[in-house]
């Protein structure tokens, strides 16, 4: 490279603006009002950055998908009907609010009408077999996030931001696993420099759908629940973005959900780990895999408040900040499922069965159940693992079947289940160095007589967790935060950054306190 050379690529480099990947949630965009204030936020950014944005359905879309195809499945024709003529007016609502162009606004309706349209032949077809394949299930419940990108990008087109809608069956290449399929990153990375790259360089802003993918051979796929923040973390690692900011209903990372602990903190700064620890066990403002795509890169990622943008937020970045450890936050996963394995598969020597541990492990994965805890007694008699209860039927099955050659001549049942346990996790960097909070953790715990079922401590420096009963899971919770302070050590952290402290309780105007975790969507 010449010196000239050398002189201009400096410019072009101190020119370029930064990119970053916004994702909004379904609360974000759960309606016109809302989906304007998103449109306010990324006019704002244009002005500075380079922006992609990936948007997931409206609020209560996708459950509604899934209720539809359910009811289909069962021959519940009127109800289908019913379903689709609510979402068709929700979508319909928030065309008329925010496109005042008469062509641009038929031009959209067109689009989704046909989309609509889609899915009631998906759901007709359901209804005529009553069988519903996980490849149909994900054609349907795709479809919230297919409707919503054009209508934030027409919206945005609206206001003279140029925008365009891609559906990510064009970007994101997976597996065919349906319902929770795995994203082959060098495909997606190659479509995505093809496809959205050029559009940044025109300065169109593409709006992109969040939650699905396709297979190489086109058959679409999704990412699993609240898949959309892994879709954001994927293409913003992609597109090679600066940072992505995940937009939500909640003024960022808190020490704990704050529909359990009215008092949670915002976090203002965590680390990838801890973040990955947090969003595995249960903090549902991030999908479990999101942080995955981000590993190598390095790329930070903020979480911040759709209804307050002008808060800060929390920032997740590869080391975190520079801390003594200990406890950060916790969190809780409250539909879990124990499952025990004993009697003779699990009594090795002569009688019992070789690589139990391994086949149970190897039998989990092979039904994709994330194991979440495992734990074998020592003079192996039993083996306990913790996966989401959602899974524990296809897990137990996969179990049952693994080891009934084994068992043949056996009359009772050796794998059972209890569906009916939470589990809570704590989460800090260093946590082996925070003397003391096993023994606080109990002791606040078996005051409130909660009974800890199981616990594992020491596979991870960064997370402890506990197995409780389900009805005690915000009780644990609550008590453990009280007892551990982590409200008023973010508080003070939020202040040494210079920064207000926002307490979860008055953060949001949108916020619904209620008293059971909310499903994804
Ligand atoms: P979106 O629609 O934006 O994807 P989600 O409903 O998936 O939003 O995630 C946001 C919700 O996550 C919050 O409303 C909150 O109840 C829940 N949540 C659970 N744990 C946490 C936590 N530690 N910090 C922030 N939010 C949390
Ligand atoms: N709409 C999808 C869901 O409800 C994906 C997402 O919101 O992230 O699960
Ligand atoms: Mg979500």
């Amino acid at each position: 490279m010449t010196h000239v050379e050398h002189k201009i690529d400096k410019s072009q480099a101190r020119m370029k603006k930064p990119l970053q990947v916004m994702k909004f949630g379904g609360t974000s965009v759960g309606d016109a009002s809302c989906i304007a204030r998103v449109v306010e936020i990324i006019r704002t950014a244009s002005r500075t950055c380079g922006v992609a944005v990936v948007v997931s359905a409206m609020g209560g879309v996708t459950n509604r998908l899934i209720e539809a195809a359910i009811e289909s499945k069962c021959g519940n024709e009127t109800g289908v009907a019913e379903i689709f003529a609510q979402l068709r007016k929700q979508h319909d609502e928030a065309v008329t609010a925010l496109i005042h162009s008469t062509a641009e606004r038929k031009r959209l309706q067109s689009k989704l009408h046909g989309l609509f349209a889609e899915g009631e032949r998906l759901c007709q077809g359901t209804l005529l077999l009553r069988e519903l394949t996980p490849r149909t299930l994900d054609a349907i419940s795709g479809l919230g996030e297919r409707l919503c990108a054009p209508l934030v990008a027409a919206a945005l087109s609206e206001v003279g931001v140029a925008s365009e809608a891609i559906e990510a069956t064009e970007l994101v290449v997976t597996d065919s696993y349906h319902g929770g399929a795995e994203p082959w990153f060098d495909l997606t990375r190659a479509r995505c420099q093809d496809r959205v790259a050029p559009l940044l360089q025109a300065g169109i802003v593409p709006v992109m759908t969040g939650f699905i993918g396709a297979t190489e051979e086109g058959v679409l796929t999704t990412l699993g629940r609240g898949g959309s923040d892994y879709s954001a973390t994927l293409l913003g690692a992609a597109i090679d973005a600066d940072e992505v900011v995940i937009w939500s209903d909640v003024p960022g990372l808190l020490t704990a959900d704050p529909r359990l602990v009215a008092e949670a903190c915002t976090i203002s700064e965590i680390s990838y780990r801890e973040a990955a620890e947090l969003a595995y066990f249960g903090a549902k403002v991030l999908h479990p895999k999101t942080l995955r795509p981000l590993m190598q890169s390095g790329i930070p990622i903020w979480i911040k408040n759709t209804f307050a943008p002008e808060e800060l937020g929390t920032k997740i970045t590869p080391t975190g900040p520079v801390s003594a450890g200990g406890v950060k936050a916790l969190t809780a996963i409250r539909d879990a499922a124990l499952i025990t394995i004993g009697g003779p598969i699990t009594q090795g020597g002569a009688q019992g069965v070789p690589d139990a541990l391994a086949r149970t492990v190897a039998t989990a994965a092979a039904v994709r159940a994330d194991v979440l805890l495992i734990s074998q007694s020592s003079s192996h008699n039993d083996i306990c693992l913790v996966i989401a209860s959602s899974l524990a039927k296809r897990t137990v099955e996969a179990l049952r079947h693994e080891f009934s050659p084994d068992l043949m001549h056996e009359k009772v049942e050796h794998t059972v289940f209890d569906s009916a346990v939470s589990v809570v996790t704590l989460v800090g960097q260093n946590m082996r160095a925070a003397f003391g909070t096993v023994a606080r953790t109990f002791a606040a715990l078996g005051q409130e007589n909660v009974n800890i079922i199981a616990t594992v401590q020491g596979s991870s420096d960064c997370s402890m967790s506990f197995v409780v009963p389900q009805q005690d899971v915000k009780i644990a919770v609550a008590s453990l935060h009280r007892e551990l302070e982590l409200g008023s050590l973010a508080a003070a952290d939020c202040r040494a950054n210079g920064r207000s402290a926002i307490a979860g309780g008055s953060a949001s105007a949108v916020w619904k306190y209620e008293s059971e975790p909310a499903t994804a969507d």
